[in-house]
């Protein structure tokens, strides 16, 4: 195979012309590559022909998916705003609320300045409904915070309302008030620091208010004396007593009995010296009745 040419003969089907051509041999080598550089760039054709088919099925499944998201994203966003109106909503109550229990607003509304129509761009899009949420989290906090501030004084009144005596330690007659009056025994000008109220001995004395009892004993004067603690610094007696039914240390509630009516210490018939105090000060009772 090293001649520099060769010759290729072709004969016809049913002729007897035999066309013969001469070859040179480099010419062979270029057909050959060429040949194959032609083979080379049909394959890379088919193939790019099979990937742009390929991507473009893809291209159109991430097209719906695309507007599939878009319309999740923006049904989100109606969503948000709803949750949003209805947060203003309850702070508009929270503000009433607050103006009712003489409670100071808030330091910031966080729900000021939100909402209007989405961007165009979902990326921003999506960025805006982050801070939306962001927002809508940060206002939750806020009425949290002022809910418990709310809660907190409710139940500190309902306390105090607890502690404060209401109403009538015993069913009787008011014999004696609160103030300066003529002692019965020596006669002379003496602070009364309480009321007293005539019962027949043994007529049930019920506590003013709940508490815990701080004194159940015999005093001098007093007689058998029942002392309930309050809380907020009030302090209620019940003295003169026949019988006393609790003990020091004692929880008691409103309306509990306590003790019975008697003519204990230094009194002059069966009656209840009823006094209420607070940080030991003694009050006219009768604005507790
Ligand atoms: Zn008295």
């Amino acid at each position: 195979m090293s001649a520099k040419k060769y010759t290729v003969l072709m004969i016809p089907e049913g002729s007897h012309q035999v066309r013969r051509f001469a070859v040179r041999r480099w010419w062979l080598g270029v057909a050959s590559v060429l040949g194959m550089a032609l083979l080379f760039g049909a394959a890379l054709l088919v193939y790019d022909y099979a990937r742009i088919r390929i991507d473009h099925s893809e291209l159109k499944r991430l097209r719906t998916e695309n507007h599939l998201r878009l319309a999740e994203l923006r049904q989100l966003t109606e969503r948000l705003e709803g949750l949003r109106q209805e947060l203003i909503v309850l702070a508009q109550n929270d503000a009433k609320v607050r103006v009712m229990a003489k409670l100071t607003r808030p330091k910031a509304d966080a729900l000021t300045g939100l909402g209007g129509p989405l961007e165009e761009d979902p990326a921003e899009e999506f960025s805006e409904v982050q801070r939306r949420i962001d927002e809508i989290m940060r206002a939750i906090d806020l009425h949290r915070a002022s809910q418990e501030e709310v809660h907190g004084l409710l139940s500190d009144e309902r306390s105090l309302l607890g502690s404060k005596p209401r109403g009538w330690p015993t069913r009787g007659l008011v014999t004696s008030g609160f103030g300066m009056r003529r002692s019965p025994f020596s006669g002379r000008p003496v602070m009364h620091e309480g009321i007293d109220i005539a019962a027949r001995t043994g007529t049930p004395i019920y506590a003013t208010a709940g508490g815990i009892v701080s004194r159940a004993e015999t005093v001098a004067g007093y007689g058998k004396i029942v002392i309930i603690d309050h809380g907020y610094g009030f302090q209620t007696y019940y003295a003169h007593n026949s019988k006393i039914h609790v003990k020091v240390g004692q929880r008691v509630k409103r309306g509990e009995k306590i003790a019975a009516v008697g003519n204990t210490g230094r009194s002059t018939g069966p009656h209840v010296h009823y006094e209420v105090r607070r940080n030991k000060v003694p009050l006219n009772p009768k604005k507790y009745i």
